[in-house]
């Protein structure tokens, strides 16, 4: 199993050979914000490890994606967000999946949003 793919622009951000705008980091996890935003606030959590689609994870990611999860309302509280927020992950071509890189999306602030 390939932990990077070269081609991968969310690996590309881990490696920090692309710029984004970090909210949260740690050994298997990072959240930076999405660069076309819905709401007041949109992050995107992902595994550091390259994952293409929820359809590909495995029981051994079971506890990174609980973290994935955990990670949101703490997130959020930290951001400011006090007022409910979305989750969200889109999986694959009828998903609506763009980047095949696992990430979760998480949106909160006060509406109206751009979308969603
Ligand atoms: P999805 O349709 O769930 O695959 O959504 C992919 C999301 O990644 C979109 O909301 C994009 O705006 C966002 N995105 C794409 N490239 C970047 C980037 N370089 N930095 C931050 N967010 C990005
Ligand atoms: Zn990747």
């Amino acid at each position: 199993m390939s932990h990077s793919d070269p081609n991968c622009i969310f690996c590309k951000i881990v490696a920090g050979q692309i710029p984004a705008k970090k909210a949260y980091e740690d050994e298997q996890l990072l959240a930076f914000h999405d660069i076309n935003p819905w709401a007041p606030v949109h992050v995107l959590i992902i595994p550091k490890q390259h994952i293409a689609t929820l359809a590909d994870v495995e029981p051994a990611h079971d506890a990174m994606l609980g973290a994935m999860l955990g990670l949101a309302p703490r997130l959020m509280k930290q951001l400011g967000v006090s007022n409910g927020f979305r989750t969200l992950i889109n999986t694959g071509r009828d998903g609506m999946q763009e980047v095949y890189h696992l990430h979760m999306h998480v949106m909160g602030g006060p509406r109206p949003w751009a979308r969603g």
